[in-house]
């Protein structure tokens, strides 16, 4: 028997806003000091009043936007009751029947997965449980932070899908600067709802909700993994039950935890204590003018204007500063560039910001466009590469010096002597030497073959450690082997 797996997933986001969803605390992720960023109104005292977060609203219209929404001309806020301590005010502010944003979609690899609603409501507070201890404690500075929901139709079909469409909605948050979306850092958050169902049965099988994912490499394993799991029980004739189930990343194994509850558990009812909003068109359009490229866009224009293969586009476009950095050194080249030097030189950027800078980011544990190197220097360091005038293995040394400092590539070239041997006598002589030590090289080029010339231009860049370049090899061992 075949079954056919379905998925849907709910995405939770913090927002980045200066202050939080109903009062005016901070709103700082990286608030090390519990309870530093709390107030009556964040912690649910009586009598306290929430005035709603106007940015926060504006970001999630933008996200309602950059994903084909309809966004409401008419919303409220409701009260989702339930006790748990780390909630305050013993219910949470959210939407229930007329979020900002509702049936859109997101395409990933030409298919589209609908989009049931976005809706937002508040972060709780941390739960924290000190090994050994008897006791838990609980840091407020969370509680409160605007967190957007984002709901998908039942329109996944596999766990690798379910990763693409978590980390494209990764991009678009992070484009749109509404969210750093880091799942480590819990600011992004997927719930995985799944079931099976066999061939030909039309109806969707039991859904199960798998909580606790906290990277996208979990997404895809719990997924591949309770899909597995629901089809061995229902093959050995066992009932799916509609429940939560966790995550145990070690075991690579979901766990029971609950029983789902019920939208009626809740008691939704409206927020009495804030009004219901309302957009007019102008509003909504104002929002949508300010909507930057998004990652889709700049897939396709990266691929149509310089040429680049898939592989480097998805790197400029996942790493969007990365990507923005390449192009500024690309408009550094200059006008009047022949098109086919212009294309080897921009080919040759995309290489060593992909091989060589961003190896240097990492080492140096840098993040973002947060570097010295600016576009142009780095644009002249691609010209004296193209142009021979450096080898690889200078350049190399050049680029990490320029990073660590911030000079432009002549100076650093010139100050830590990083010069080629320049001299033509130099240069020949150690060309004279190569063709002593290899005459079976030397006779096989001079019957015809080239692969014999590469074999002693790598010997001349040895023997240079690579300080000569390749070009000035070439011409001067071919001159010499020509007479
Ligand atoms: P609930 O009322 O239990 O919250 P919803 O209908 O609101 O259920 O759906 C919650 C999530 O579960 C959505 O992402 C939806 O696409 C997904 N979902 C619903 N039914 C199924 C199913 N049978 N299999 C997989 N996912 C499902
Ligand atoms: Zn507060
Ligand atoms: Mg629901």
């Amino acid at each position: 028997m075949n079954y056919i797996p379905t998925i849907g997933l709910e995405i939770h986001a913090e927002l980045k806003t200066k202050s939080k969803m109903f009062c005016a605390c901070a709103n700082d992720p990286l608030e090390q000091h519990p309870n530093l960023n709390i107030c009556p109104i964040c912690m649910g005292h009586p009598g306290t009043l929430p005035v709603a977060n106007e940015e926060a609203i504006k970001k999630v219209i933008k996200v309602g936007l950059a994903l084909n929404c309809r966004i409401a001309r008419y919303s409220k806020f409701d009260r989702k009751n339930y006790f748990y301590p780390d909630l305050p005010k013993g219910y949470q502010i959210s939407q229930y029947d007329m979020p900002l944003c509702q049936k859109g979609y997101l395409e990933i690899d030409g298919k589209k997965i609908d989009i049931t609603r976005i809706h937002l409501e508040e972060d709780t507070g941390k739960l924290i449980h000190p090994a050994g201890a008897d006791y838990s404690l609980v840091d407020f500075n969370r509680a409160g932070v605007p967190l957007m929901e984002l709901v998908t139709e039942p329109d996944i079909t596999n766990a690798k899908q379910a990763r693409q469409f978590a980390q494209e909605f990764q991009l678009i948050l992070r484009y749109l600067g509404v969210s750093d979306a880091d799942m480590e850092k819990g600011q992004m958050r997927v719930e995985a709802n799944v079931s099976v169902r066999p061939e030909g049965q039309e109806n969707l099988g039991t859904k199960v909700e798998v909580k606790n994912l906290n990277s996208f490499r979990s997404v895809e394993r719990a997924i591949e993994f309770e899909i597995k799991r629901q089809i061995k029980a229902t093959e050995s004739g066992q009932k799916i039950v509609q429940e939560t189930r966790g995550w145990n990343d070690a075991k690579g194994e979901t766990f029971s935890q609950r029983e789902k509850e019920e939208a009626h558990d809740y008691r939704y009812f409206p927020e009495p204590d804030l009004p219901p909003l309302s957009f007019g068109d102008e509003y909504i359009e104002r929002l949508r003018f300010e909507l930057p490229e998004l990652p889709q866009a700049r897939r396709e224009r990266f691929g149509r204007e310089y040429g680049l293969s898939e592989k480097a586009v998805e790197v400029f476009v996942a790493n969007k500063d990365i990507g923005e950095f390449f192009e500024k050194a690309i408009s550094e080249l200059g006008p009047g560039i022949p098109k086919d030097r212009l294309q080897k030189l921009i080919q040759l950027s995309a290489n060593y910001i992909i091989s060589d800078l961003m190896g240097l980011l990492e080492g140096a544990g840098v993040e973002g466009e947060d570097f010295l190197i600016t576009p142009e220097n780095f644009a002249e360091l691609v010209v004296l590469i193209e142009e021979g005038k450096i080898s690889s293995a200078i350049a190399k040394a050049v680029l990490k010096e320029m990073f660590a400092t911030g000079a432009d590539p002549d100076h650093v070239i010139a100050d830590k002597g990083l010069s080629q041997i320049a001299d033509k006598a130099s240069v020949e002589k150690i060309a004279r030497e190569i063709i002593e030590k290899n005459p079976k090289a030397v006779q096989d080029f001079q019957q015809g073959k080239t692969t014999a010339l590469q074999f002693l231009i790598g010997q001349m860049m040895a023997a240079t450690k690579g300080t000569i370049s390749p070009d000035l090899a070439n011409q001067t061992l071919r001159s010499l082997l020509a007479n």
